[in-house]
C-alpha cells in the first residue's frame, strides 16, 4: 500500500482528543454473540441476575445496541491523568530486523499503574459509586488489574478488597505493595477469607492459585458482603467496551502517521485489551470499510484461541458464573504458572470467541522464552521494557515483520504494548540466567477440563 514517509517516531494527541464516547461493537456485528445462560434453568440471564454483582449502569452497557455510549464527565477528566496515550512507530526496531515492514505500536503502560486496566477500573468505581457502593471485591492474577483498582478505588473514594492469585502474589511482592499504596486490602488466593477458599486449601495448601479460584472468592466475598459489588479486569462485554478508547485514538494516530495498518495485533488473555485497541478498525471493516489482518496472540500454556472449543462454559472455578459461550480450555482446567500472569485463564472473551467464529480475526499460540527474547530485543532497541504479557503481541508483530522482510513487503504493523515489566524483572532475571522454561501444552490436563463442560438444559 502508498505509504508517506516521516521521521516523526511518537504520534501525540491533545487532550480534547480523548474520545467521549466508548465504541459499542454490538452496533456493527453481523450476527449477535449467543447469550450468556443461567446455569440453572438453561434460559437467557436477565439484568435482575446480574444486579447482585453489578451497578445498573454497566449492566445496561452489557445489553446496549447504541453505537457510542457517552464517558461520564468524572471518568473522562480521570482520563487526563494519562489519555491519550502515545502512539510510537518503532523504528530502531524495524532497523534491527532490518525489515522494510513499519512497525507501530500504542503504548498503554504510561498509565498510573503501569497497563491499560485503569481505563475501565476508572469507569467501573465510578458507576459503583454513582449508585451508592462502598466496598468493591476482584480478583487479579499478575496483579496489574488489582494495581489498576486499588488506584480506581482512591480516585473514586471506594474501599478495595483484593483476592491475588498465589502464584504471583509471591512471584510479585511489590504488586502488593502498590495495591495497599493506594489503599486496598490484599489476600492471596486460595485463602481463608472465603468458604470456597478453605475448600480448594483443604483439598492441597499448596494450591498455587487461578484466575478461576480468585473469581470464586471474589464472588463470594461480594455476595456476603453488604454495600460490595464485584468488579473485574477482563472478559465481560463492559470491560471491553471501556477499552475501546485504545482504538479510537489509535485511529486518528494512525492518520497522523499517514499510514493504515495491514495487521493488527493484541495479547489475549481474557480479550480486553486486544478488544480495547482492535474493535474500533473492525468496525470500520463492518460498516463496509477495508480488511485488517487481526491476530489475537496466546500463550502456548493457555491456549483458549487456538485449541480450546467453543461452547458455554463457567467464567470460574467453582462454578457460580453464568454460562457464556466462549472458547474455553474448561473452566477445571489450571493453567502452568508461566509469568504472563494476565494471559492464565481458562476462556475467552465471548465477544473475541464470537469474532474467531464469524472469521474477523484470527489467533496464534506463542511460548514463553521465545517471548522473552523479543522482549529484551525490543528493551534493547526501543528503551522500553514490556510487560511479559505485551511480548506474546510483540513476538507476532515480529514474526509479521520477518515475513514481509523475506516476501519483500513493505507490510504496516500495529501492536498494542499493553503494559510496563517494571514488575517482572524477576522473570526477565530468569530470561537472561537462561532458567527460564517453556511449558508444553499441556493436551491431557486440558481434555480432562472439557471432559466435565457443563450440559445445556434446552
Ligand atoms: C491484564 C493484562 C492482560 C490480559 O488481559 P486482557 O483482558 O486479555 O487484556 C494483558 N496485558 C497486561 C499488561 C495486563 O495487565
Amino acid at each position: 500500500m502508498a505509504t508517506v514517509l516521516t521521521e516523526r517516531t511518537r504520534f501525540i494527541l491533545d487532550e480534547d482528543r480523548i474520545p467521549r464516547a466508548w465504541y459499542n461493537i454490538a452496533a456493527d456485528l453481523p450476527s449477535p454473540p449467543p447469550p450468556p445462560l443461567h446455569p440453572g434453568t438453561g434460559q437467557p440471564i436477565g439484568p435482575g441476575d446480574l444486579a447482585p454483582l453489578f451497578p445498573m449502569e454497566l449492566i445496561k452497557q452489557v445489553v446496549a445496541t447504541d453505537r457510542e455510549i457517552e464517558i461520564p464527565d468524572p471518568v473522562r477528566d480521570a482520563y487526563k491523568l494519562y489519555r491519550p496515550s502515545p502512539l510510537h512507530r518503532a523504528r530502531r526496531l524495524e532497523k534491527a530486523l532490518d525489515t522494510p515492514a513499519h512497525i507501530y505500536y500504542k503504548y498503554e503502560g504510561g498509565s498510573p499503574s503501569g497497563s491499560h486496566k485503569p481505563n475501565t477500573a476508572l469507569a467501573q468505581a465510578y458507576f459503583n459509586k454513582a449508585e451508592g457502593v462502598t466496598r468493591l471485591a476482584t480478583e487479579t492474577g499478575a496483579g496489574q488489574w488489582g494495581s489498576a483498582l486499588a488506584f480506581a478505588g482512591a480516585a473514586f473514594d471506594l474501599e478495595i478488597k483484593v483476592f491475588m492469585v498465589r502464584a504471583s502474589y509471591d512471584q510479585k511482592p511489590y504488586r502488593r505493595v502498590l495495591m495497599e499504596t493506594y489503599g486496598a486490602s490484599v489476600v492471596p488466593s486460595p485463602s481463608r477469607d472465603t468458604q470456597y477458599g478453605q475448600q480448594v486449601l483443604a483439598e492441597n495448601p499448596r494450591h498455587t492459585g487461578s484466575l478461576g479460584v480468585a473469581i470464586s472468592e471474589a464472588i463470594e466475598d461480594t455476595v456476603t458482603h453488604p454495600g460490595t459489588k464485584y468488579s473485574l479486569g477482563s472478559v465481560f462485554d463492559f470491560v471491553l467496551l471501556h477499552q475501546t478508547v485504545i482504538g479510537q485514538e489509535t485511529i486518528e494516530q494512525m492518520a497522523l502517521a499517514g499510514e493504515e495498518p495491514d495487521v493488527i495485533i493484541g495479547c489475549a488473555g481474557g480479550g480486553s485489551n486486544f478488544a480495547g485497541l482492535t474493535f474500533p478498525w473492525l468496525g470500520q471493516t463492518f460498516r463496509g470499510g477495508r480488511r485488517y489482518k487481526v491476530i489475537a496472540a496466546e500463550p502456548e500454556a493457555a491456549p483458549s484461541l487456538t485449541r480450546g472449543v467453543y461452547a458455554y462454559d463457567f467464567g470460574d472455578t467453582a462454578k457460580t458464573t453464568p454460562l457464556v459461550k466462549m472458547h474455553t480450555l474448561g473452566a477445571d482446567f489450571i493453567p502452568e504458572p508461566i509469568h504472563a500472569g494476565g494471559l492464565r485463564y481458562h476462556g475467552m472473551a465471548p465477544l473475541v470467541s464470537h469474532l474467531k467464529e464469524l472469521g474477523a480475526i484470527e489467533a496464534r499460540s506463542v511460548h514463553q522464552v521465545a517471548c522473552f527474547a523479543a522482549g529484551v530485543q525490543f528493551a534493547r532497541a526501543e528503551g522500553i521494557l514490556p510487560a511479559p504479557e505485551p511480548t506474546h503481541a510483540l513476538k507476532v508483530a515480529i514474526d509479521e515483520a520477518l515475513d514481509a522482510k523475506a516476501a519483500g513487503e513493505e507490510r504496516v504493523i500495529l501492536f498494542n504494548l499493553c503494559g510496563h515489566g517494571h514488575f517482572d524483572l524477576s522473570a526477565y532475571e530468569k530470561f537472561l540466567a537462561g532458567t527460564l522454561e517453556d511449558y508444553e501444552y499441556p493436551d491431557a490436563a486440558v481434555q480432562k477440563a472439557l471432559a466435565s463442560l457443563p450440559t445445556i438444559a434446552s
